[in-house]
This record gives C-alpha cells, sequence and structure tokens, in this order.
C-alpha cells in the first residue's frame, strides 16, 4: 500500500496574510513545491500581492482562480463577464504566472460539474493557450479543519494520482498540514508538482479531458 501514489498539492483561494506563510513553512521544511491558485481580488491587498511573490520566488507555481471567487461560468451567460474573471486575474499575477497559464475554476465548494465552464471560457483558454486543471480530491479542510486529514489520506490510498484541493484561508488546512504531509510520507508518496491528464481539460491550446460534462448553459 502506498508504494508509487503520486500526491499533487494544490492551495486554493489566497494569498491569505496570516496563513499562506505558515502554509509556505509546512512545505518548505519538507522541500514539496506545491501550486497556489489565488483569487484576483485579494491581490488588491499589497501584503497578499508579496506573499504570491514570495510564493513564486519559493519555486511553487501561480495559476489564476478567477477574479472574484463568485461566479459560476456555466450558470451566467454574459462572456464579458467570464472574460474579465479570468484576464483580469491573469493581469494581476503578471510575471508570477506560470508559463502554463494556469486556471481553476471557480467550484462552488469542490464539485465537479456543467458549473464550472461556458462556452466562452472554453474558447478563451483555446485562444489563450489556458492550462484549466481541476482536482480529483476535495478533504474539506475549509469546512471541517480537524478530520479533513483523514479523509484526504483515504483519497490518496485509493487513487494512483491525487490532486488535492486545500485552502490557504483562515480556519482551513495550515493547523494540520503538517501532521498531513507526515502520514503522506508514511505512505511513501511521491509529490509531484504537475498533473495528471485526466485533471487538465486544455492546454497549450487544445482540449485534454475537457468534455461536455464540465460544460453549463452559460
Ligand atoms: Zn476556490
Amino acid at each position: 500500500m502506498g508504494v508509487n501514489k503520486r500526491v499533487t498539492l494544490t492551495f486554493d483561494n489566497g494569498p491569505t496574510p496570516g496563513v499562506s506563510p505558515k502554509v509556505f513553512d509546512t512545505l518548505g521544511r519538507r522541500g514539496i513545491k506545491a501550486t497556489f491558485f489565488v483569487i484576483g481580488n485579494k491581490l488588491a491587498d499589497p501584503a497578499a500581492a508579496a506573499l504570491m511573490r514570495a510564493a513564486h520566488a519559493a519555486g511553487h507555481w501561480i495559476g489564476n482562480h478567477t477574479l472574484t471567487h463568485s461566479v459560476a461560468f456555466g450558470e451566467q451567460r454574459d462572456a464579458a463577464v467570464t472574460i474579465r474573471e479570468i484576464e483580469e486575474t491573469q493581469r494581476r499575477i503578471g510575471a508570477c504566472a506560470h508559463p502554463d497559464k494556469l486556471f481553476r475554476p471557480y467550484g462552488k465548494s469542490g464539485r465537479i460539474g456543467p458549473h464550472l465552464l461556458n462556452r466562452a471560457a472554453l474558447s478563451l483558454f483555446l485562444e489563450q493557450r489556458y492550462c484549466c486543471v481541476t482536482w480529483n480530491s476535495v478533504p474539506g479542510d475549509w469546512y471541517d479543519p480537524e478530520e479533513w486529514v483523514t479523509r484526504g489520506i483515504r483519497d490518496v490510498e485509493a487513487a494512483d494520482w491525487s490532486v488535492v484541493v486545500l485552502h490557504d484561508i483562515a480556519g482551513a488546512c495550515a493547523a494540520r498540514l503538517g501532521e498531513f504531509i507526515a502520514r503522506l510520507d508514511d505512505l511513501g508518496v511521491e509529490y509531484r508538482q504537475d498533473f495528471p491528464d485526466s485533471v487538465v481539460l486544455t492546454r497549450a491550446g487544445r482540449e485534454v479531458a475537457m468534455s461536455d460534462a464540465y460544460l453549463g448553459g452559460g
């Protein structure tokens, strides 16, 4: 059990002063590199923007997690709103952006479904060569800061390559991230910074795992 399991750690909804640095420290002690999917509006706070730059300088990847974290693309039809959610955030990320233009849709509490994308988003991803990344493990650190570790370990044990969604926000994963990593170490996992094709919907102007299951009527 556990041998050859691969784990990619991702942290969404930051950067958060007072929280993200704890996550950076915990990852840094083990030399683990992750991706931080940041919310564009949070970068208006210079302290948050500085945290993004620090994460980038430490070798973490920075991805785009929408401007307002409030628009489920598959449930709205205004292409201009969709495009602004993506492109304005990418502008704010600036030079810290990963060359693949990593983007993660707003998932409404981590759900996969047709609320994630609409045709305007998909067209933009293909034209502007965004890499749209989903996930396959959502342990629920933000609603259960105690028990998420157990669920996360169960997910990792059950899959060959887990892409785990955690959150560098207050009251979420930071307090028990060290314990989670210690248990991952006990399982002998291989930490990866990249993503399996199964969670990559688009990359380099092409569809990868894209399907109608992710596409709403918006
Ligand atoms: Zn989110």
